[in-house]
């Protein structure tokens, strides 16, 4: 029976002090970057990663900007991004007048491949950025270990990573400065808004000086240089430290959502997944499942046969190298695991308000698809 309810691949869930904080800052009328909760979230945010700083900004793909801006990435540089994850990663690096250098990823984590990324590496290379692709932490050792000897920073991209642990450390204190995103489908949100962490107070300050139109801190309205306004609101950020407070609650429900899928389709045929790095805490992000040696057209097969019975889904990224302004830096001979699961990956809904019912829904949704030979 086709079931008519939509279950949507993710939304978010404001269980908390969302709504009253809100009203703070109708009530006090603080509604724009000035005003007491952008610091209460950035201070928050630092102590629950465990990080000296946190700049709150207007989104992930700024955050991007402003950390490599503040690295002091240029024209003439070249920055090395998986092939694999959203476009912001790169377009963050093209607004710099930098050049980004596509990676390949590992077949079992799908993070940027450490061996593939050894040959990337050239006199250029100013920095590398690391995704943790749909909340699974890349491998950072492994990265710093050929990063070794070399002036390259190692950047996360940390923007469906929130609470993401490797190794003992949170997503967003494993490299020299990390980007986070809160878009509305992200772990935790505030509509549109961003942050950046590190240890690095000078960075941090760097990136704080960015955000507000290159102010001197210690002079109002004296600019030292050309910067942006990329500032998070008071009201976003008070939807922020809401969610921030349950940050726990989001993390394990969908752990228990990705057990879910992990434990009742892992008998059926040609079906994979990522799977973490030892040691590696995902967030869960988006629970991708990649239907093996079907190709595109499959993937898109399944997906209209999930959407009758009412199932958002959601392909996989499309390999950047594959899109129409980065054609032209595609590497000879391609990238081919990151097109093989750009091509046959499909997300599945995984959001903390998704319940058992939907779950069992799914699941057999995707059984059903699968098995049906189209
Ligand atoms: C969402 C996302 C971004 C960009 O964040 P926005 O807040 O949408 O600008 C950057 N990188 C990755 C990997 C993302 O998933």
């Amino acid at each position: 029976m086709v079931d008519r309810r939509r279950i949507p691949v993710a939304a978010p869930v404001f269980a908390g002090n969302e709504r009253a904080y809100v009203l703070e800052c109708l009530d006090s009328t603080w509604i724009s970057s000035a005003g007491p909760f952008v610091a209460r979230f950035e201070q928050a945010f630092a102590d629950r990663t465990g990080v000296r700083r946190a700049e709150a900004c207007a989104n992930g793909t700024v955050a991007l900007h402003l950390v490599l801006r503040a690295l002091g990435v240029g024209p003439g540089d070249e920055v090395v991004v998986p092939a694999l994850t959203f476009v912001a990663s790169a377009n963050a690096v093209t607004y710099c007048g930098a050049r980004p250098v596509f990676c390949d990823i590992d077949p079992v984590t799908w993070n940027i491949d450490p061996g593939d990324l050894e040959r990337r590496l050239g006199p250029r290379t100013k920095a590398v950025i690391a995704v943790h692709l749909y909340g699974h932490p890349a491998p950072m050792d492994e990265l710093r270990a050929v990063l070794a000897g070399r002036d390259v920073a190692l950047v996360e991209d940390a923007a469906e990573a929130h609470g993401a642990r490797y190794r003992g450390s949170a997503a967003g204190a494993l490299g020299d400065a990390a980007a986070f995103s809160f878009y509305g489908n992200k772990i935790i949100t505030t509509g549109e808004g961003g942050m950046v962490t590190t240890d690095d107070e000078a960075l941090a300050d760097r990136v704080r000086l960015l955000k507000g139109q290159g102010m001197d801190p210690s002079r109002r309205y004296w600019f030292i240089e050309v910067g942006y306004n990329y500032r998070l609101t008071n009201v976003a950020a008070a939807i922020g430290l809401a969610q921030l407070e349950r940050l726990d609650w989001h993390l394990g429900r969908r752990r228990a959502i990705a057990d879910g899928y992990r434990q009742r389709l892992k008998d059926l045929p040609s079906l994979a997944w990522q799977y973490p790095l030892a040691g590696a805490e995902p967030s869960w992000w988006m629970f991708t499942i990649r239907l093996v040696g079907g190709g595109a057209g499959r993937r898109d097969r399944v997906m209209a046969m999930l959407a009758e019975d009412g199932i958002e889904t959601r392909p996989a990224f499309p390999a950047l190298h594959r899109l129409p302004p980065y054609r032209e830096l595609a590497p000879e001979g391609g990238l081919p695991v990151a097109e093989t699961v750009a091509d046959e990956g499909i997300s599945l809904p995984t959001w903390a308000g998704l319940s058992d019912d939907d779950l069992d829904v799914v699941v057999a949704s995707v059984a059903r698809a699968v098995a049906a030979d189209v």
